[in-house]
């Protein structure tokens, strides 16, 4: 099978020119087909088609077919049922975070896209799995005229900043926000207790859902607690654990409660966390989630079409990660999470400068730096052994060896992880197009006000937190 597939992505343009060739008689037929009824040649057609792209593509007969927009890559083989990737855990040699005896399906994608008339994934987002259309056929949808419908993004709306971080980042200034871990307690103290490092130094903080798939404190609980102690909350929501009805449903909360700030997330593989038996939903992806949360914002209504009394005010965020591969696909993706709705993102730790440089050259050759803001990921790391571990552990992540090595033969391992990460702060204001940072300092949330105040990253600026209280719920 993997053979088959691997294949089917080197002859993605001949598989194209067929597949429109077949389009088009399917389309030619349709006369004929309503004439015999679409039920009646329903089992018919889902035969032949699951033969042809079972062996083919290894085909999984989702009932929306997204070849043709993956590269001639069959997204339903991803482990984590990504729709819009590659996701951000592709492993260095181009290997899934999830399966990495597999490589990744949307590694796959983007070749096979190349050799495709487009020559690249398209920054129209695709829309989620409907679960309820499984086993049914992609090829009757086409003689029913289903796939005939544009997948056009509602127009930008004009409206009001949803809250004070998105306000300070329409302002212009160089943004500070850092990463908040819930507890694993269910004592509202034993949130506040955690607050005190950030005071005065940061703008906002991202309270991470299940970070690195591991149970703790819900996001939405902890961004309450947060928006209460006067701290502006950016809550992270993760598909890996809800489908998109209790995703809604918590949108809707959120908002109601005053958390307005969203960071769009695929999540971290089960596997890797204290409940490896756990089920990965995924019936969302990072990209889907966001065009949801927009669709509720600007249309007041829920996917399904359903009409809400009061839309969510809220500011649209998401991840991204420059330092994985295929890296040429990684501005391809971002744009495909601003037509989503991404107002900013977050991107994973940097610790190479220079492959930044090369991806925010790419960024403000594609005018998308004017599109959202762009926070780079940054974080101090205490020891040799630690980056080790968190380069091959931690998909995504890519440490090289130079800061491995300066680490090694530091007589103080912490405090040279502190200044690494002041260095690399400084170095990244200076990107063109770089919005700001995100501090990322798990276990060690003590060197954060060091760190912001000795980078100078808020350029003599008073934070919003200690500064002013953020929006009124
Ligand atoms: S996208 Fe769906 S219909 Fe198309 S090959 Fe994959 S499982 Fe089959």
């Amino acid at each position: 099978m993997l053979a088959m597939r691997k294949w089917a992505v080197r002859n993605a343009g001949l598989l194209e020119r067929a597949y429109n060739a077949l389009a088009a008689v399917l389309r030619a037929l349709r006369p004929f087909a309503h004439a015999i009824g679409l039920e009646r040649l329903e089992r018919p057609l889902a035969a032949a088609e699951r033969a042809v792209k079972g062996f083919l593509f290894d085909c999984r007969m989702c009932g929306g077919c997204a070849l043709a927009v993956s590269g001639m890559s069959c997204p339903m083989n991803c482990p984590k049922q990504v729709r819009n990737g590659p996701c951000g855990g592709v492993r260095a040699d181009g290997t899934c975070e999830v399966n990495p005896h597999m490589r990744c399906v949307w590694v796959e994608g983007w070749h096979g896209s190349r050799k495709m008339a487009a020559g690249a994934l398209p920054a129209a987002p695709n829309p989620p799995v409907e679960h309820n259309l499984a086993g049914r056929s992609s090829w009757l949808r086409v003689i029913a005229g289903g796939d005939d419908a544009a997948r056009a993004a509602p127009a930008a709306a004009q409206r009001a900043p949803a809250s004070a971080l998105e306000r300070l980042m329409a302002s212009g200034a160089f943004v500070v926000t850092a990463e908040f871990s819930p507890p694993d307690s269910a004592d509202p103290d034993d949130v506040r207790a955690r607050l005190a490092p950030f005071a005065g130094c940061v703008d906002a903080l991202n309270v991470t859902d299940g970070s690195g798939a591991n149970c703790h404190m819900s996001s939405l609980g902890v961004s309450v607690l947060l928006l209460q102690a006067g701290c502006e909350p950016v809550m992270q929501i993760s598909c890996r654990d809800r489908n998109r009805i209790a995703i809604q449903g918590d949108i809707l909360g959120a908002a109601a409660l005053g958390v307005r700030n969203v960071v769009c997330l695929t999540g971290d593989n089960v596997a890797n966390g204290d409940h490896p038996g756990a089920k990965h939903v995924g019936d969302l992806d990072a990209v889907s989630l966001l065009a949801t949360a927009r669709t509720m914002r600007d249309e007041a209504r829920y996917l399904s079409g359903r009409k809400l009394a009061a839309a969510p005010q809220l500011f649209l965020g998401a991840a991204d990660n420059p330092f994985a591969p295929p890296f040429d696909a990684r501005v391809v993706r971002l744009a495909r999470k601003i037509a989503a709705g991404a107002q900013f993102v977050q991107t994973q730790y940097c610790f190479d400068v220079e492959r930044l440089e090369r991806y925010m050259a790419r960024v403000r050759d594609a005018g998308l730096h004017e599109q959202v803001r762009i926070l780079a990921g940054v974080g101090p790391i205490g020891s040799a052994k630690t980056a080790r571990w968190l380069r091959s552990r931690v998909p995504g992540v890519h440490i090289p060896d130079a800061v491995v090595a300066r680490l090694e033969g530091a007589a103080d391992p912490r405090e040279e992880g502190r200044r690494i990460c002041i260095e690399l702060a400084q170095r990244i204001r200076g990107i063109p197009g770089v919005a700001g940072i995100h501090l990322m300092a798990a276990k060690q949330e003590h060197l954060v006000p060091s760190i912001v105040a000795e980078s100078g990253v808020l350029g003599g600026r008073t934070p919003l937190f200690g500064a002013q209280r953020p929006l009124a719920a």
